[in-house]
């Protein structure tokens, strides 16, 4: 294990030094019996990132966020920065660094079709050239590397609902490709990382997920519904709406990432961590308007090219290796993101224009 307080130079290449642990927290007294750990989130200040560092901060442990803010935001972590164990280092993955840490997280990359697709060649090199720079620091550190993959690696399925097994039905061409390849080539390295270096890998495969501090403007269905008809604006169903997806809220998306992170060595993964009820978009949007008691209307818009018709975890592994399901509820979930954009509504940040 690297030393702590050590400091190594690469050429072209961010070197971070943690700084000391200082004293401990009341909130650490909470994670007694929790051996405190450094650990590198990337794409720590963006939706999922930042409800990972709070956990973990909470548990006691010393957490360096790395995030370019390309779709994070410094607001996601604000509670946090003055925090004494969590540093906040802003840094494109793209580049290699060196933080010397237990355990590395790699979330860094933009996960909503509107923003990955924005700068797709971005998006696949973020992808790639994420997976190895994390990969390379997991092995000169011995750190345990956890990657965030996805269900888009399932692409348009045919298996329903869908296990690991599954190797997907992409289009290598099409404009999710950057995203959908770009996060398969990342498991790939990830496993060859396993059988050629050793590496000390896990790779859970994310589902839809949803919940406070997903980016108002991303596109991303559940935002925009919420915002939608909390506004009293048109809910934009994109074709007929009865494609399905699968919504886990993400306080248990973080459990199962924990729990992953946690299994011992050698179990890789694939795993699916998602929640299993399955609901069709138009049934989310009735759902979202009668919750809230909006007067919004339904308008349908063009389904996007290669939108997968289905989609749905199966999650007997997770249930099976991480004892994990989810908890939480749509109904429930729901009411706790709806709160959370009325407050960003109240504060007037809203930004229609790109929502649609
Ligand atoms: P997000 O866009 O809120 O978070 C991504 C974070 O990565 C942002 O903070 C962004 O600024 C940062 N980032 C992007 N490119 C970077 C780069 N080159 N260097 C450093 N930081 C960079 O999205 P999210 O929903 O929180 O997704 C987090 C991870 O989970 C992503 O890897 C995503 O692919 C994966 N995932 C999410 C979902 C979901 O439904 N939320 C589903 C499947 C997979
Ligand atoms: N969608 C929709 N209206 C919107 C945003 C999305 O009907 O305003 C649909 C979209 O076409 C897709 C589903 O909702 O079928 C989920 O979209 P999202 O972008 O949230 O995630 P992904 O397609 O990556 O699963």
């Amino acid at each position: 294990m690297v030393e702590p307080e050590g400091e190594t130079r690469y050429a072209n290449q961010t070197t971070v030094k943690i700084a000391p642990q200082r004293p401990a927290m009341s909130a650490q007294t909470a994670a007694k019996k929790h051996t405190a750990l450094r650990i590198l989130v990337t794409g720590g200040a963006g939706f999922v990132g930042s409800h990972l560092c709070d956990r973990l901060i909470a548990r006691g442990d010393r957490v360096v966020c790395l995030d370019n803010l390309f779709t994070g935001s410094k607001d996601n972590i604000a509670h946090l920065l003055d925090h004494p164990n969590f540093e906040f280092v802003n840094h494109d993955v793209n580049h290699p660094i060196f933080i010397p840490v237990d355990q590395i997280y790699n979330l860094a990359c933009p996960a909503s079709p509107i923003h990955y697709q924005y700068d797709p060649v971005m998006t696949v090199r973020t992808n790639v050239m994420g997976a190895i720079n994390m990969l390379d620091l997991a092995k000169r550190t011995g750190a345990r590397v956890m990657q965030a993959s996805t269900s888009e690696v399932y692409g348009d399925p045919e298996i329903h609902p869908q296990v690991e097994s599954y190797w997907g039905r992409v289009n290598p061409i099409g404009p999710r490709a950057c995203y959908d390849e770009g996060k398969r080539c990342a498991e790939t390295l990830f496993f060859d990382s396993f059988r050629q270096d050793s590496v000390d890998i896990k790779v859970v495969r994310i589902f839809n997920t949803y919940g406070p501090r997903m980016a108002i403007n991303d596109g991303r269905v559940v935002s925009n519904f919420v915002v939608q008809a909390l506004t009293n604006q048109p809910i934009t169903i994109y074709g007929e709406g009865q494609q399905t997806r699968s919504f886990c809220y993400v306080d248990d998306l973080v459990e199962g990432f924990i729990r992953m992170m946690a299994t011992p060595t050698g179990f890789t993964g694939p795993v699916n961590i998602g929640n299993p009820n399955e609901f069709t978009i138009l049934e989310l949007a009735q759902q979202t308007i009668a919750q809230i008691g909006s007067t919004s209307v339904i308008e349908r818009r063009p389904l996007p090219q290669d939108d997968p018709r289905q989609r749905q975890p199966d999650i007997t592994l997770a249930k099976s290796a991480l004892d994990w399901e989810p908890r939480t509820q749509l109904k429930e979930g729901l009411a706790k993101t709806i709160a959370h954009f009325k407050a960003v509504l109240g504060k007037g940040l809203v930004e229609d224009e790109s929502r649609a």
